[in-house]
């Protein structure tokens, strides 16, 4: 403390605000306002930022590496190149919920198969330019991939806490990276505790979500740029989007706000709507209740990728969605299986639990006339199903088994 900062190259970014009071930082490691305690969040100065800069850049988030705070030459460091997923035009889907326009952004298609690539890569680019040595996590499981793949492509350590009680899948891929990996007999809440601890103790230590949020948190912005870059530079007139801190919802807003600001997007109505799992529904319970403060559940929800019961960004979840004239709902794990089969079986792509809980959200807020069945609809798919098997195991069965002959076959009375 007390000494002047070397001058770091985080492209655009100017300073960290206080999004409650407003007092401004220069950039740097921190994350909570000396003042107030609330979240610091990047502010920018962008210059001009032209349709035909972005087209002409890589394929992959580093194509708006204008609007992030990263280095410049960002996108020459080793890093795993997320983004550019692919928008999916989903008319089997829509057709069967009653809908006439409707996209699914694809995010399953990142190198762990997870949004949380974007989140992550903006994180490593900020923590390295920051100083940090290690990269590190409290997870609920998708940032533990991205966070020991991402350390693993950028030749540094990295440091990651789960729950103990998390998906096969999500462990054994967060293991084959290498890395310090330690698991948490408890639930997400209590690793986040402890790594807030920890964080305390290990200055060289970024943890991507905890003393470096401001930057990972940006990285969400880039799944609002690709959908209004892919629509054709065009805002969707609705999108539903899963809740787990809340960050990734608020971040959507952010980057069609600013594409307007930019003169990148004309200027249209956009409603936002927040999905989440009923055993872990806390910002869902405080919309419908009509509150301002989210109160702390704890998880119970096959959902575990959304499974944060004391969401940092919830407050912001409630403004965005009532700002905008959304909603946020929330639906049983039941149904969320259905919404994974849903979708695997109109469209073909196969969500894990989080896709589930959108899809399933997506249909309740139309069949409760809550979303325009004539909009111009997004949803969001943040995960591949490959990595929570388990839910939809017991109802994803073979049609029959048969000997390897002919006569089996004809003899089973299959179709
Ligand atoms: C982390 C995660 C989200 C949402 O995260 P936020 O904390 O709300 O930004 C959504 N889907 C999946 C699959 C995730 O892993």
């Amino acid at each position: 403390m007390g000494h002047t900062p070397a001058p770091v190259d985080l492209g655009p970014a100017t300073a960290l605000i206080c999004r409650e009071c407003g007092e401004s930082y220069d950039l740097g490691p921190r994350y909570a306002c000396e003042q107030c305690f609330g979240p610091l969040e990047i502010s920018y100065d962008f210059g001009a930022v032209t349709r035909s800069d972005i087209e002409a850049g890589p394929g992959n988030i580093w194509r708006y590496r204008g609007l992030l705070p990263v280095p410049s030459q960002v996108a020459e460091t080793p890093n795993t190149e997320p983004g550019l997923t692919r928008l999916v035009r989903a008319d089997d889907l829509a057709e069967s919920l009653g809908l006439q326009k409707l996209w699914v952004k694809d995010d399953s298609g990142n190198p762990t198969h997870s949004f949380k690539d974007r989140v992550v890569a903006v994180a490593l680019a900020a923590a390295r330019e920051l100083g940090f040595k290690v990269l590190a996590c409290p997870s609920t499981g998708n940032l533990a991939n991205a966070v020991a793949a991402a350390a693993a492509r950028a030749g540094i350590r990295s440091a990651v806490f789960v729950p103990a009680d998390l998906e096969a899948q999500k462990i054994i891929m967060t293991a084959v990276y290498g890395g310090l990996f330690v698991t948490v007999d408890g639930n997400y809440d209590d690793v986040n505790r402890l790594a807030s601890e920890i964080a305390g103790e290990r200055e060289d230590w970024a943890f991507v979500n905890v003393n470096v949020r401001p930057y990972y948190a940006e990285g969400s912005k880039t799944l609002g740029y690709e959908i209004a870059e892919q629509l054709g530079w065009r805002l969707p007139e609705q999108i539903v989007v899963p809740v787990a801190s809340g960050s990734q919802l608020t971040k959507i807003d952010k980057a069609f706000r600013e594409l307007i600001a930019l003169g990148l997007v004309e200027d249209r109505p956009y409603k936002v709507f927040g999905a989440q799992a009923a055993g872990c529904g806390p910002v869902a319970a405080a919309f419908k209740a009509g509150h301002d403060v989210v109160r702390p559940v704890r998880p119970d929800t096959i959902a575990k990728s959304l499974a944060i019961g004391n969401p940092a960004d919830g407050p912001y979840v409630l403004d965005v969605a009532r700002r905008t004239g959304g909603a946020v709902e929330d639906v049983t794990d039941a149904e969320v299986v259905e919404g994974i089969q849903l979708l695997a079986r109109t469209e073909g792509i196969f969500s894990e639990t989080a896709g589930g809980v959108v899809v399933a959200t997506l249909r309740k807020l139309v069949s409760a006339g809550r979303l325009d069945p004539a909009a111009e609809t997004v949803i969001i798919n943040s995960g591949d199903g490959l990595k929570t098997l388990d839910a939809v195991a017991p109802v994803a069965r073979p049609s029959a088994n048969i000997a390897p002959s002919l006569e089996a076959f004809r003899k089973a009375g299959l179709g």
